[in-house]
């Protein structure tokens, strides 16, 4: 059993909650004196510092969205001079403005320290060889797992998303035994690797550390089959570090939150009242020692449970389960909740299917119409048009029963559907444009 910073991860209870609440505290007053936006929302909810004497009064602190972040772009959240930036990571801004997340020197010291300890949980050491496919750059997956995999000791190899063919190379040349990337772009290079003749055992690799999009665990197997590793979940994002604010151990049981640094909390999305452990609702973060930009009660739209239980690798930090969807990722179609996660799962169960599919959203007249397009393994695609129609009804049925709605199916050819070398768009919604 190894563990990167033992005294935390193993931390009792009752310690955690007496650092939490100190550090709580600290980061109430820190936001009080230095960021007007919270100051502001607590007079109006009529609180001060003082009133926060442990982790437990939380509730009584007021949220923040990724509108609040959006409307102080850029740094009108932070807690600390701009002198005392030393890096500035921003969002893409497809629906507007970016958003900016400003970091101290201390802010990256925690991210690599946070992230050594996630690499540490999934079982890498100091003798492993990283290859770091999450893009390099504003987006943060790419820095978090360089700087993260550097504290470790490991060696690096700093390859950044897609240039597939070098992929594969440097993964033999270097015996890259750590694969950092995102899922959809895991099971790209396993395609990749089987065209290219490569037998997976062949390779040196052992673990692959994903995230950053929600996966099914349908996919996680082909993932695993594909490039004969072990996958692991990592969480994080963005506006609260980037990778590493949680991470999945050995016994495949939940992510261990780093929580001496993000203190977690699940909501229901619609009322904001608290869940009890188990409960599947709204994921909610607050800083606990972040120096730049420290967020009060950050509503991530990620959904998840959590669990208090000790687990069986010895870690005693709350786990939280898998994402299962984003509460803005939910299509309502005719009424209905729709999770791109549901197709995905049906269509990794069905041979002749490629897990690669688009969901078309649009609307005719007052009626909603959902179509599905889905890549056919080249074995199965042929000009026998009966054959073909025979797997179409069979994945329509399964799609229909499981999201209990008609979908219209369409059959591609293997790879019309544009590959993602980040994250995988799945989605076109017309209804909105
Ligand atoms: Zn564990």
């Amino acid at each position: 059993m190894m563990y990167w910073n033992e005294p935390i991860e193993t931390m009792s209870r009752d310690h955690m909650h007496a650092l939490q609440s100190e550090r709580l505290k600290d980061t109430v007053s820190r936001v009080y004196q230095n960021v007007k936006f919270y100051r502001k929302k607590m007079q109006e909810l009529g609180i001060e510092p003082g009133d926060i004497k442990s982790i437990d009064d939380i509730i009584r602190l007021p949220f923040t969205t990724k509108k609040d972040l959006r409307d102080n772009y850029p740094f009108g959240l932070c807690a600390v001079p701009k002198s005392e930036f030393v890096r500035i990571h921003a969002s893409s801004g497809t629906t507007g403005k970016p958003t900016s997340v400003p970091h101290t020197r201390k802010d990256l010291d925690t991210f690599a320290e946070c992230v050594a300890r996630a690499i540490c949980c999934t079982g890498g050491t100091r003798e492993d060889v990283v290859q770091v496919a999450y893009g390099y750059g504003l987006f943060t997956g790419g820095l978090g797992l360089h700087d993260g995999a550097t504290r470790l000791g490991a060696a690096v190899v700093p390859i950044s998303g897609g240039n597939t063919r070098n992929q594969l190379t440097l993964m033999q040349d270097f015996g890259t035994t750590i694969l950092a990337c995102t899922p959809s772009y895991a099971l790209f290079l396993g395609e990749a690797l089987a065209e290219a003749g490569v037998d997976p055992k062949s390779l040196d690799l052992r673990i692959g550390i994903f995230g950053a999009e929600p996966w099914s665990k349908e996919m996680r197997k082909k993932i695993e089959k594909d490039l004969n590793l072990t996958a692991y979940d990592i969480y994080g994002l963005s506006e609260i570090m980037g990778p590493g604010v949680s991470i999945s151990c050995e016994k495949q049981n939940g992510l261990h939150i780093a929580e001496d640094h993000f203190y977690p909390e699940i909501l229901n999305p619609d009322t904001l009242e608290p869940l009890s452990d188990g409960t599947t609702g709204e994921l909610v973060f607050t800083h606990l020692t972040k120096e730049a930009m420290p967020l009060l009660r950050y509503r991530t739209k990620d959904l998840s449970s959590i669990t208090h239980e000790p687990c069986d690798c010895g870690r005693t930090s709350a786990r939280m389960s898998k994402v299962c969807g984003r509460s803005d990722d939910m299509l309502i179609i005719r009424g209905v909740n729709v999770f791109p996660s549901q197709i995905e799962s049906v269509l990794l169960e069905v041979p002749e299917a490629k897990p690669h599919y688009l969901i078309i959203v649009d609307r005719q007249g007052t009626m909603d119409t959902i179509e599905l397009q889905v890549e056919i393994d080249d074995k199965y695609f042929t000009d026998e048009i009966a054959e073909l129609e025979k797997i179409r009804k069979k994945i329509k049925q399964k799609i229909d029963s499981v999201l209990r709605i008609s979908v219209i199916v369409k059959l591609v050819e293997h790879k019309t559907i544009q590959r993602s070398e980040g994250k995988a768009k799945r989605v076109i919604d017309k209804r909105h444009i």
